[in-house]
């Protein structure tokens, strides 16, 4: 038996065990289904590459160094290309096409506004008490992209830990940007990918670790010390018996479904070769495809030659019911709406058609008091642990980052209780 026994093999969990061996403890990684990577996974099919999942990273520091590590940083790279936010029948690139002169007047007083954040403030409201009601929609439609979720019930202070933390500390978003700039202290920022998909970081990590995969039975006393890296209503349905407060706890996150619907269009269906990063569609268009990544135009090769592919998404917090839709009808409702906003001239091939039935951990206001509580039940429970995208950041830095933190804080519990 091993000491550490870690549930689960998404990134999550792959980072704990990976990082566990680093630190020189015998530990386990197991995994219910038949790979490494949980949503992870990247999809080949007929000359085309689909991330099913996760698509780019925002790496910190501490993520380029794991990267590193595991000796991947030739294979990073970092798409760029323009962002769009489609509105008023066309695709307006942001941040300065996609607002007014005086909304952006209105960011640019964001230094004078002198009010602080409260605990329970929605994602909206800060940004619109900060700077302007223009700017909090414009972060609306982008949390589409990174939460799936509604800003006005979403929590500023657990999705948007840094804006709040600036304020707190300088009185304001911008100026304490600035500050830490000039103080080197700002993070790198920029999206980031593995050239052949995100699956490289999965399956590398897995090369490195004691994994085994298909395991369905496993109990909290297998090992001295367990980490439950599976997300929240999994994780529950694992501890139901032996930790019902934990795991009533654990239920009562709610999570976003989300389709991911890749499709292709031939070169010449553009009227103009397809540059760019992708769009994103606010409510007020009231469309259903909520976004779409130019994946062709960003990694040449993930279509054959001659066509482009297209990664649009559908769902999320405002239109669940999407999830129950045929596949017919999410490719006719897609084709014909991106056909609309690319003023394409034939209708999109279907490639791909993925449904995540919980796909983004929503924090909700109240949300860090579910942080301390759930830390606070741990506390009774020496031994067990948790970590996971529902936690304290759902991007794939932050769960790489969670895992490491977890991996430290058991080889701590296991120096200390030989
Ligand atoms: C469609 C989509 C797009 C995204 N895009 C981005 C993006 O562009 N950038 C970004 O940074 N983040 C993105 N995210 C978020 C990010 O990918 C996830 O938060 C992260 O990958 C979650 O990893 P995880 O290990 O916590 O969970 P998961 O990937 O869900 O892994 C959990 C694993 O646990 C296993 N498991 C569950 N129960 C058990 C059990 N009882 N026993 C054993 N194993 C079990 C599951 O089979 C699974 O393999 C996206 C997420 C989705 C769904």
């Amino acid at each position: 038996m091993s000491d550490a026994l870690i549930i689960g093999a998404g990134i999550s969990g792959l980072s704990c065990a990976w990082t566990l061996r680093k630190l020189g403890v015998d530990a386990t990684l197991v995994e219910s289904g038949d790979r490494a990577g949980g949503v992870m996974r990247t999809h080949r099919i007929g000359g085309y590459v689909i991330e099913g999942g996760p698509t780019t990273l925002l790496p910190k520091p501490e993520t380029l160094e794991f990267i590193e590590e595991l000796h991947l940083s030739p294979q990073l790279v970092k798409p760029a290309g323009a962002r769009f936010v489609y509105a008023g029948g066309r695709l307006r690139k942001v941040p300065f096409g996609a607002m007014s002169l005086p909304g952006l007047l209105r960011i640019l007083a964001e230094p004078a506004i002198r009010s602080q954040s409260h605990a329970d403030e929605s994602v909206f409201e800060f940004f619109r008490r900060r700077m302007g009601r223009e700017a909090a929609d414009l972060v609306s439609t982008a949390v589409m992209g990174i939460y799936a979720g509604d800003t006005r019930t979403l929590s500023a202070a657990a999705a948007f830990p840094r804006m709040v933390d600036l304020e707190r500390k300088y009185g304001s978003v911008i100026l304490g940007m600035l500050q830490s700039r000039q103080r080197g202290k700002a993070r790198k920022t920029g999206s980031a990918t593995f050239k052949d998909g995100f699956e490289t970081l999965a399956n590398r990590i897995a090369e490195d670790v004691d994994i085994r995969l298909g395991v369905q039975e496993v109990r909290l006393s297998d090992a001295r010390a367990v980490v439950v890296a599976t997300p929240a209503h999994q994780a529950a349905a694992f501890l139901e018996r032996d930790q019902p407060a934990l795991a009533r706890l654990l239920r009562s996150v709610e999570y976003a479904p989300m389709i991911v619907a890749a499709a292709a269009v031939p070169d010449e269906g553009f009227p103009q070769p397809l540059r760019g990063f992708g769009f994103l569609v606010p409510r007020s268009e009231s469309m259903h495809t909520l976004g779409s990544i130019f994946t062709s135009a960003l990694f040449p090769d993930r279509a054959p030659r001659g066509m482009q592919l297209l990664s649009s998404f559908m769902g999320g917090a405002f239109e669940p019911e999407v999830m129950g839709w045929p596949d017919d009808r999410i490719w006719d409702t897609v084709g014909r709406e991106l056909k609309q906003i690319l003023r394409l001239s034939s209708f999109p091939q279907p490639v791909l058609l993925i449904r995540h039935e919980r796909a983004l951990a929503q924090y909700k206001i109240g949300h860090e008091r579910f942080v301390g509580a759930v830390r606070e039940e741990l506390k009774g429970k020496p031994g067990l642990f948790l970590t996971g995208n529902y936690l304290v950041g759902a991007g794939v830095a932050d769960c790489i980052e969670q895992g490491q933190q977890t991996a430290r804080a058991v080889a701590e519990y296991l120096r200390r209780k030989p």
